[in-house]
C-alpha cells in the first residue's frame, strides 16, 4: 500500500486520533511526524509505544517552537482537540499546507458502510447501542470515533468490520470534506462547548456539516421539532416528548410507524430522553437491513452505559443515581426528567460559559435541594437559593454526605452536574468515579 509513498505528513495532537491517523497514514507508504505541543513527558509513554513503527516524533517546546519548516509537509492532519484556527495548525497552513481532519483522513481510506452519529446529547449512548444491536443480530460492528477507537484505529486495524457505529463531534466535522453516511442520526441540539465556540451559530453550523455531503440515497435521522437542513437526503424522524413523528413513545411503549408495531424496551435504559436513543439507533440499524423482531430481541436486558443516569446504590431508601456523563444543562434537563421521586442534585464543576437560570424552569419542584460542587459553585448558589434550600460543598464526598442528610427515604440524591469535571477531575469518568465511591461508603 503505496498510496502517500514519498509524501511527508504532520499529525498534530498525540492522542488516539492522532496516533491512529499516523499508523494508517504508515501503512499507506508516508512518512510522518507526530507533533503534540504537551510535556514531553505526559506524551512520552504514547509515543513511546508507537517507535516502533517508526514515528517521527516532536513535543513541548520543540513542538511550541517548531523547530521543523512547516513548508516541508506535504499535508497537515488535525486531531478534534485541536482548533484549526489555533495558531500551531496555523503555521502548516499559512504556510500552504493543506490540512485535514483524522476522521475525514480515515474515511477516504475505507469502504466500509457506516452510520454517522451526532448531536449535542445521547451520542455515545446510541453510538454502544447501535454496535450492540448489530452485533446481536449478526452484522459485525464496533462503537469509534469520538467514542473508543478513532476512526483511524479502526481502518489500521484491518478488521473488515460490516457496518461501523461512528460517533461524531462538532469538532470532527469541522474538518470534513467528502464525509457521508448511508444513516446519519441529528439526536438534538442544546447549548454546549461555547468555550470553543464564539456562539452558538458557529456550533450548529458545524454540527449540521453531517448532513453536507449526503445522497438521494441516504437517510437523515432527527428528532422531531429540529430544524436543520438535512440536504438530500430521506427524513425520518422521532418524538418521545408528544411531538409528531414516523417512531414515537407513548404510554410506555415505542411506536415504531408506520408498520404500526409496538413493544416496550426491557433494559437498564432510564427516562424518555434514553427511548429517543433506543429509537433512533434502532431506525439506523433499520437502514441497514436489521429486522424490528431481531432487534426487539437484541434489546432485552441491554445494560445502559455507566455514568449516565446509572443506578449505583439503593440506601435507607435513598436511590443514588450516577449522571457524571451530564456535561451541559440539557442533560441535566434530561435526568430530572427522568427521575419519578423527589430529588437532591449535586450539580457544578467547571466554569464553561453557560447560563444555568433557564434551569429554574425545569427544577418543577421535584428538586428538593441542591449541593453545589466545583468552580461555578458559588454562581449556582446565587442563582437558585430563593427557589430551594442550596448548600456548597468542597468535593465529591463531602457533597455526597450533605445530600444523603438532606435527602428524605424515597428519594433520588442525584450527581447530574451540568458542566464539564475539570476544574477538579481529569474527565466526567474519573467525577463519577468519586461519586461512585463515596456513595459506596456510606452507611
Ligand atoms: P454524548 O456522547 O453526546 O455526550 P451520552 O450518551 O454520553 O452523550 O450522554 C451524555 C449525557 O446526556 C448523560 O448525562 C445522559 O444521561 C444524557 N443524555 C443521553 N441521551 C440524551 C438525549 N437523547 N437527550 C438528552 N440528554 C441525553
Amino acid at each position: 500500500m503505496s498510496k502517500f509513498a514519498g509524501k511527508h505528513f504532520a499529525i498534530l495532537g498525540a492522542g488516539r486520533s492522532g496516533l491512529g491517523a499516523a499508523r494508517l497514514a504508515r501503512l499507506h507508504g508516508a512518512e510522518v511526524t507526530v507533533m503534540d505541543e504537551g510535556a514531553p513527558e505526559k506524551i512520552k509513554s504514547a509515543l513511546d509505544k508507537q517507535h516502533a513503527e517508526g514515528f517521527r516524533t516532536l513535543s513541548g517546546q520543540a513542538a511550541k517552537d517548531l523547530v521543523v519548516n512547516p513548508g516541508d509537509y506535504d499535508l497537515v492532519i488535525l486531531s478534534p482537540g485541536l482548533d484549526a484556527g489555533w495558531p500551531f495548525p496555523k503555521k502548516f497552513t499559512d504556510a500552504g499546507v493543506p490540512l485535514t481532519g483524522e476522521m475525514e483522513f480515515a474515511f477516504n481510506l475505507t469502504d466500509m458502510e457506516l452510520v454517522g452519529i451526532t448531536g449535542t446529547n445521547g451520542k455515545s449512548t446510541c453510538t454502544e447501542l447501535i454496535a450492540h444491536l448489530f452485533n446481536a443480530c449478526g452484522k459485525k460492528s464496533v462503537p469509534c470515533g469520538n467514542h473508543g477507537m478513532s476512526l483511524s484505529e479502526v481502518v489500521s486495524s484491518g478488521v473488515p468490520y460490516d457496518v461501523l457505529s461512528l460517533e461524531i463531534s462538532s469538532f470532527q466535522l469541522e474538518t470534513i470534506q467528502n464525509y457521508r453516511a448511508k444513516a446519519s442520526l441529528w439526536l438534538n441540539f442544546a447549548p454546549d462547548h461555547l468555550d470553543r465556540y464564539p456562539g452558538m451559530e458557529e456550533y450548529y453550523a458545524a454540527k449540521a456539516r453531517i448532513f453536507e455531503n449526503v445522497t438521494g440515497q441516504d437517510v437523515a435521522i432527527v428528532r422531531a421539532g429540529e430544524t436543520v437542513d438535512t440536504g438530500k437526503a430521506k427524513k425520518m424522524t422521532f418524538s418521545a416528548y408528544g411531538a409528531e413523528a414516523d417512531w414515537t413513545y407513548q404510554g410506555g411503549r415505542i411506536h415504531a410507524h408506520p408498520d404500526g408495531v409496538v413493544f416496550d424496551v426491557k433494559s437498564t435504559l432510564r427516562g424518555r430522553h434514553n427511548m429517543e436513543n433506543v429509537m433512533a439507533a434502532m431506525m439506523a440499524c433499520q437502514v441497514h437491513g436489521l429486522s424490528l423482531k431481531d432487534m426487539r430481541a437484541a434489546l432485552n436486558g441491554y445494560e445502559a452505559p455507566a455514568h449516565r443516569c446509572e443506578l449505583v446504590r439503593v440506601l435507607n431508601g435513598r436511590e443514588f443515581i450516577n449522571d457524571s456523563k451530564a456535561t451541559n444543562l440539557h442533560a441535566l434537563e434530561a435526568c430530572i426528567g427522568a427521575m419519578e421521586r423527589p430529588i437532591v442534585l449535586i450539580v457544578g464543576g467547571k466554569e464553561k460559559g453557560l447560563d444555568y437560570t433557564p434551569l429554574r424552569a425545569s427544577l418543577n419542584g421535584q428538586v428538593r435541594a441542591m449541593v453545589c460542587i466545583g468552580e461555578i459553585a458559588g454562581a449556582l448558589k446565587a442563582t437558585f437559593q430563593d427557589l430551594l434550600p442550596c448548600q456548597t460543598a468542597v468535593d465529591m464526598a463531602d457533597a455526597v454526605q450533605q445530600a444523603a442528610q438532606i435527602s428524605k427515604p424515597g428519594d433520588s440524591i442525584i450527581l447530574s452536574p451540568g458542566t464539564s469535571s475539570f476544574d477538579m477531575y481529569t474527565g466526567y469518568a474519573q467525577r463519577g468515579e468519586a461519586f461512585r465511591s463515596a456513595v459506596q461508603s456510606l452507611n
